[in-house]
Formats: structure tokens, sequence, C-alpha cells
């Protein structure tokens, strides 16, 4: 017998290609009007665009990956001398990140307009970088109170980052599929998303312009955004942040590379949610080799060493992640070890299709 909770409080969505052009509406609708403009410098142009409709009281155009303490201070001080009521903030979650560090130290709300697959426009979930460390909360004041996804502000998404931010976007609702407190309606939503991102992201690829493809794309993002905001990420995620605040590995394409390993790693601890996993992606069974056969189909990276991480940090990134996972307080599906994560690290440092286990 099914026993659940479900809080189902997301932002308002407004969806479709052309609905950039509704931000300001959408702006006035909340009865909010000292805008602060955040997006970083391959956003500018649609931040000029909105910048004439919206009059912004600030803006901030440096956007730096995992929200480094001083980037998000310097935001806070922004907002401040701005009075912004509102931050409307366009780009990927580097751009949501700054708005919600903000947020978090000011309450003022967010209105996102997503320009990859990373989803954290829908979740009360920040991060923040400071000593090499990451550090993430949950705080529902900075959840946006708006998020505007448009298709067509994904279409100058190079190829190579669609893939990995899609593949991003495959780990939240991955892990949401395992996940202990995840509720059959997040579940569903983790396997409508792996199954429509599954099947455009080769489409992305091959065709950057695809809009149908990319409108496609976007809202598998949306659903596996919406199982992220529904669930306690697992190992997955907690290796990621390790490598991302230690190491300064790149978000998107750690979770690539690292995802086939961490679920053949969890596999044999989490039958059911394997299977249905396997079957999101289309395979009869084995979603780890799927996964991976996925990745190396969008040309997305395959291996850590790939992206930098050195053999010999195995050993000290193993540790920082087993200290990570009782700092949270992980639970499972397979209890946190430090031989099996090392094991884990190195798999995935090599990057080879995951074996029979
Ligand atoms: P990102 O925001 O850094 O974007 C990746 C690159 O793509 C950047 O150079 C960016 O300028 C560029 N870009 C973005 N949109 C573009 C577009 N449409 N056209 C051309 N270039 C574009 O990376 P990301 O993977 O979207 O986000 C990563 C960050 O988000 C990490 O810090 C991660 O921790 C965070 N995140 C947080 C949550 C959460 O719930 N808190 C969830 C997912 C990700």
């Amino acid at each position: 017998m099914e026993v659940f909770d479900h809080e189902g409080h997301g932002p308002r969505v407004v969806f479709g290609a052309g609905a950039f052009a509704q931000v300001p509406a959408e702006a006035g609708r909340l009865g909010l009007r000292r805008v602060l403009l955040i997006a970083g410098r391959h956003e500018k142009p649609h931040a000029d665009a909105l910048a004439s409709a919206l009059a912004p009281a600030g803006r901030i155009e440096d956007v730096i990956g995992h929200v480094p303490a001083d980037t998000a201070a310097a935001g806070v001080r922004a907002a401040e001398s701005a009075g912004a009521d509102l931050l409307v903030c366009v780009g990927g979650g580097s751009a949501t990140g700054l708005a919600k560090a903000i947020a978090k130290e000011t309450g003022t709300a967010i209105l996102a307009v997503p320009t990859t697959y990373a989803g954290s426009e829908l979740t009360p979930v920040w991060g923040l970088t400071a000593d090499g460390r990451k550090t993430t909360g949950s705080d529902p004041r900075v959840l946006p109170r708006v998020v505007v996804y448009d298709p067509e502000l994904t279409v100058s998404l190079p190829a190579g980052v669609s893939a990995a931010s899609g593949m991003n976007a495959i780990a939240h609702a991955a892990e949401a599929l395992y996940a202990a407190d995840a509720a059959p309606e997040t579940k569903s939503r983790a396997e409508e998303g792996i199954g429509i991102l599954a099947a455009a992201l080769p489409a992305v690829v091959a065709r950057p312009g695809d809009l149908p493809a990319r409108t496609a794309a976007l809202r598998g993002a949306w659903r596996c955004g919406a199982a992220l905001a529904g669930a306690t990420m697992g190992i997955h995620h907690t290796i990621c942040h390790v490598l991302g605040g230690a190491y300064g590995l790149p978000h998107a394409e750690t979770h690539a590379a690292l995802l086939p390993h961490a679920v053949a790693r969890t596999e044999a601890f989490a039958p059911a949610a394997m299977s249905r996993l396997a079957a999101a992606l289309g395979a009869a069974r084995d979603p780890a080799k799927a996964l991976w056969d996925l990745t190396a189909r969008l040309g997305a990276p395959t291996s850590l060493a790939q992206l930098g991480f050195r053999h010999e940090d195995v050993d000290d990134a193993a540790d920082l992640v087993v200290a990570a996972a009782a700092k949270k307080g992980l639970a499972g599906p397979r209890p946190v070890e430090r031989e099996w994560v090392a094991d884990l690290l190195l798999e995935a440092w090599d990057g080879a299709r995951p074996r029979d286990s």
C-alpha cells in the first residue's frame, strides 16, 4: 500500500515560443516595479531587449558558475542600492542561482527566464561556493514566483551545452525515481521528463535551431525540474556538488559524465526505480548502460578525466563525498561507504561504458 505526502506549490509557469514577450506583463501582474535584471554575457541580447521594456532600476552582468560568495554579496548590495522589489534573471542555473542567493538575504521576489535545462527555477534550493566548498540549503524565499519558459531563447544554446544540460535534467529525474521521499506524482513527472528529453535531445544536438525539438526539450526539462523540486537528491548530486565546489568541474558536464556510473553503483539497491528509469529511457533493462549510450550519442562528456579531474584526486574526493553525505544525512538507497564511492569515482574518471554488475 502506498503512503506518501506531497506539497505541490510551484511557481506560476508561462510556457511557449514567444513567451519572453510576456515578461513585462508578468512583472506587472506581480505588482512589482523596481527590477534588478540579472543576465550573463551570453544572455545579454535578451536582457537588452528586456531592459527597454522594463526600465530596470539596476543590472548585473557578472554571472559566475556555482555562485561564489563574493559575487552573491555584491548582488545583495546591488539589489539594496537599486531598492529592488523584483529580481528578473535570464540565463541558466548560474543566473538563477545568483538571483536565489540575493533573495535568500533580501527576500526579494524572483521572476526566472531559464535558457538551459538546469531546472533550478523550480526549486527552493540555493547554492553558494566559498573556500572551495559548495554549500546548499533550502529556503522558500528563493523559489521564483513566476517562470517564463521560451524555447526560442534556447536555440542559441550550443549543441554541446544543450547535451550536457539535458543530461543534468535527466539526472534530477533519475535520482527522484529512487528518492525515499518522492511521492508517486513526483515519480510520474520524472518518468515523463526523462522520456521527453531522451527523445528530443538527439534532434536538438543534430539541429540546434529545430524549434519543435527545442520546445520538447524545454518541456522535458520542466518536468525533470519539477521532479527535482519534489525529492531529496542522492549520491549522484552529492558527488557533483563536491566536484564542482572543490575541483571547479563544470556543473552540467559533470552530471553527464557521472550519472551512468552513479546509477550503475545504485542499481541493485533500487530495482523497481531502475526498471522505471530503463523504461523511461526506452530500454528493456540496464539503465546505466542506456544512460551512457545516450550521453555518448549526444557527444556529451563521458569521463571525468575529460573534464580535467585528476586520477590522484580520487581518494580525497571520496573523503569529501562521504563527509558531505554524512552532513546531509544522506540515507539511501545504498548506504554511503567510502570504498564504493571511490570505485564509482574511479569508474567515472575512466568513463568506460558500465559493465554488468
Ligand atoms: P550556466 O548557467 O552556467 O550556463 C552554462 C553556459 O551556457 C554559460 O556560459 C551561459 O552563459 C551559457 N548559456 C546559457 N543559456 C544560453 C543560451 N540560451 N544561449 C547561449 N549560451 C547560453 O549552467 P547551468 O548548467 O544552466 O547551471 C549550473 C548552475 O546551476 C550550477 O551552479 C548548479 O549548481 C545550479 N543548479 C542549481 C539547482 C538548484 O535547484 N538549486 C538546480 C540545477 C542547477
